[in-house]
């Protein structure tokens, strides 16, 4: 009993530090195994055994020799980030995105396909199909396979507990890709996930917190403690869509009145923008043919144009969305907060209407050391996200080297 206890301690030490020394040498790029030694506080044996072990494995590789502080050069020492990699699937309004991740986050395959037609007990013949496609004559090794779906997921048990848009419930994804391509597999909300994309992949934090509220046809915030998502105990963390802060507002599809979604979504700023149509003082007219082709790219070109009804329209989205930050802040005081998703394309006029709100509904020292930015969703955020949820899970790269667990 004694020894195997003595056993599984010693292999519970060899993967904490296998896991330390991948992270120093990703986060470095190229490093010597002295300066490895000097960064994480191991003996100069233990790293060289350690990185032997991840050279085996294909994870790191020699690259050259490094500058010399006298003596021998140092030999270099980098991840093999192009051999490795991530099979990304993420769930999107009409169709499903299939991609090869790899461990820096270049995308190098992506395919799509379209719901038309779906059905949901056709749902794994989709996956199957994406799946098949992006690993034929790819020479990558996956790590494993991450899902992203907008709606309520339990990450730890691999469940999709629901997915409106999808007519999912209850539906044990993890399990059936697992015994079909033996693979680890691991899914997540899509807010969550374009939190750790930023987080991972983006400007990240020097705290280790960070959040980040995505706007598009719903809304929805993923937040990032000391270096982890923070899931909530029923995994609704973030789920700040749904709550309300318009009296007498607009009824929701969630059956409320009011909700955050009905004043600050896109399609809520663009049913709002519809109505000026006929006004006309409105610049709309000459930006769009009719009504119905009102878009984010024409309410845009409006505010460029100084038209006073649409930027009113923005304003108070933003007015709703800084309650929102407010409440954020004051209950979290998490010092960078991040606007994305399809509404961030506004940029300033939003930005600055959100800030305004937030001085008005919040603490003053903690609104002085709160940066709220905007950063207009790159298309590949949710996917970056699945790479950085599964490169986490199964080598531990997402926590700062300064806030290990
Ligand atoms: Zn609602």
């Amino acid at each position: 009993m004694k020894s195997l206890l003595a056993k599984a301690t010693r292999q519970h030490t060899r993967n904490h530090n296998s896991r330390l020394i991948l992270r120093v040498i990703y986060e470095d790029e190229t490093i010597s195994r002295a300066d490895i030694a000097r960064k994480t506080g191991l003996t100069r044996t233990t790293v060289s055994a350690v990185v032997s072990e991840l050279i085996e494995q294909g994870l790191i590789e020699e690259t050259g020799a490094g500058q010399s502080t006298g003596g021998r050069l140092p030999i270099l020492l980098r991840v093999a980030h192009e051999a490795h990699g991530v099979l990304a699937l993420s769930f999107e309004d009409t169709q499903i995105v299939g991609a090869l991740v790899d461990m820096r986050g270049s995308i190098q395959r992506r395919i799509g396909v379209s719901l038309y037609g779906y059905r949901p007990e056709e749902l794994i013949g989709y996956l199957s199909r994406l799946i098949e496609e992006l690993r034929t004559d790819s020479t990558m090794h996956i790590l494993g396979i991450g899902l992203s779906m907008p709606g309520i997921v339990d990450p730890v048990r691999g469940v999709v507990r629901r997915a409106v848009n999808f007519g999912l419930v209850d539906a044990p994804l993890r399990q059936v890709l697992q015994e079909r391509y033996h693979l680890p597999v691991y899914l997540d909300n899509e807010a969550h996930l374009a939190a750790l994309a930023e987080y991972m992949f983006g400007s990240g934090s020097n705290s280790g917190n960070l959040v980040v509220i995505s706007v598009g046809v719903g809304i929805g915030a993923g937040v990032v403690l000391n270096g982890a998502l923070f899931p909530g105990d029923g995994f609704g963390a973030g789920e700040i869509g749904h709550v309300v802060v318009a009296n007498n507002g607009a009824r929701c599809n969630c059956g409320n009145v009011g909700c955050l979604e009905t004043v600050a979504s896109v399609p809520a700023i663009v049913r709002a923008v519809q109505k000026q149509y006929s006004d006309p003082a409105s610049h709309l007219r000459a930006l769009a043919p009719s009504a119905a082709a009102i878009d984010l790219d024409v309410i845009r070109q409006a505010l460029e144009a100084g038209d006073p009804g649409v930027i009113e329209i923005v304003e108070k989205a933003g007015y709703y969305l800084g309650i929102a930050v407010a409440n954020i802040v004051g209950l979290l005081n998490i010092e960078r907060i991040v606007l994305t998703g399809a509404l961030a394309t506004l940029g300033p006029p939003l930005l600055e209407a959100v800030r305004a709100s937030l001085a008005r509904h919040a603490l003053a020292p903690l609104v002085a050391m709160t940066r709220v930015e905007c950063i207009p969703a790159r298309g590949d955020a949710v996917l970056l996200g699945i790479a950085a949820m599964v490169l986490d899970q199964e080598l531990g790269l997402l926590h700062p080297s300064g806030a290990l667990p």
